[in-house]
């Protein structure tokens, strides 16, 4: 079982609060995205629930029992860092069994485990190897097979990809969610990337200065933005936010329209302007279009549709598809 819950969880380093109250359920084998700017404290979330760090505030529940006062190494998770954290002179065999030996486990049931998950993580040739004759992808699956072999009641990941070039990053994603859905275990993933939040999570949530801005699947992210931030750092490229008349002939104070949902040149009421710069993607094309009193707008359209710099486009919102926010930046939901 791995079922996390915090309540009104703080953390203040000094005079200065970090996590402003935090409250959250994480259901048992979920995987929980922290995802937020830089600075925000996805981090500082994830060690207080590691026990890397003391709450100032707040209770933290793993299935049931509040974990305070319980040091990291009891309360049965395992973390995996950015760096790898791997110790250099040993081997994948022995990094791997490293906290298995520290518990006092026989032998030769830290030979089966061991075998078993170089075998899930595609390491078994490399089991002799030290760290420093791997690739990054591999040192890092290194640190993930020394955390399943705990057999945690939930991994703790810290921006564990970062390291990694962009297409070693694509597949790692995709190894790391095939390999959490195969072990059903809770886990928890902080990353400042909200593409990998979206393709990773079962829920993510997202953070602002040390406040969960809002909790939810990526598709109810995407399509119920709670507020401006969400709506605006969910997608990509951003929502497209305008102000002023235009917003008040919808009843709202900003308007949302993501990049995605302008139909190019279609029938109906739009924003005419010149096409700036189109980045030729093949699949799509974006097209940043200087749309006078509206400012500058992003368009996604297909990658074949021949639009370049200097036309003329205009610009026409799908109507059902069009975000509306109060002053105070909260949606307004019909
Ligand atoms: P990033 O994506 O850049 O890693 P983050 O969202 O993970 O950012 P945290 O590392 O949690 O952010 O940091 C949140 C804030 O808390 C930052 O302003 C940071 O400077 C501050 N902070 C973190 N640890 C400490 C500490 N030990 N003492 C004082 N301030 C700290």
């Amino acid at each position: 079982m791995g079922q996390i819950t915090l309540q009104g969880v703080q953390k203040a380093f000094g005079p200065v609060h970090i996590i402003k109250g935090a409250d959250l359920d994480i259901a048992d084998g979920s995987f929980v995205v922290f995802v937020g700017p830089s600075g925000c404290g996805k981090t500082t979330l994830l060690r207080l629930i590691a026990g890397l760090e003391d709450v100032t505030d707040g209770k933290i529940l793993i299935d049931g029992k509040n974990v305070v006062a319980v040091p990291p190494a009891k309360r049965g998770l395992s973390m995996v860092f950015q760096s790898y954290a791997l110790y250099p002179h040993m081997s994948v065999r022995g990094n791997i069994a490293f906290g298995l030996k520290m518990a006092g486990l026989p032998k030769d049931e830290i030979n089966r485990k061991v075998e078993a998950a170089a075998a899930t993580l595609n390491l078994t040739p490399y089991l002799d190897r030290k760290p420093r004759e791997l690739s990054g992808g591999q040192r890092q699956r290194v640190a993930i097979g020394r955390a399943i072999v705990r057999e945690p009641k939930a991994f703790l990941f810290d921006e564990p990809l970062s390291n990694l070039d962009a297409a070693l990053r694509v597949q790692m994603r995709l190894e790391v969610t095939r390999l959490q859905k195969q072990l059903a275990t809770t886990a928890i993933y902080v990353t400042h990337d909200q593409v990998e939040a979206m393709t990773m999570a079962d829920k993510i949530v997202v953070l602002n200065a040390g406040k969960i801005e809002q909790y939810g699947s990526p598709i109810e992210l995407y399509q119920k933005p709670a507020n401006l931030f969400v709506a605006g750092f969910i997608g990509s490229p951003k929502m497209n936010f305008i102000t002023g008349d235009v917003a008040a002939q919808h009843g709202a104070a900003t308007i949302g329209v993501r990049p995605e949902h302008f139909h190019i040149d279609g029938g109906g009421q739009g924003w005419s302007g010149k096409v700036m710069v189109a980045e030729h993607l093949g699949s799509d094309t974006f097209l940043y279009v200087d749309a006078g009193p509206v400012g500058t707008l992003t368009a996604r359209c297909e990658g074949e549709k021949g639009v370049k710099a200097g036309d003329q486009v205009t610009l026409v919102p799908d109507p059902n598809r069009i975000y509306r926010f109060d002053a105070s930046g909260n949606a307004i939901f019909a």
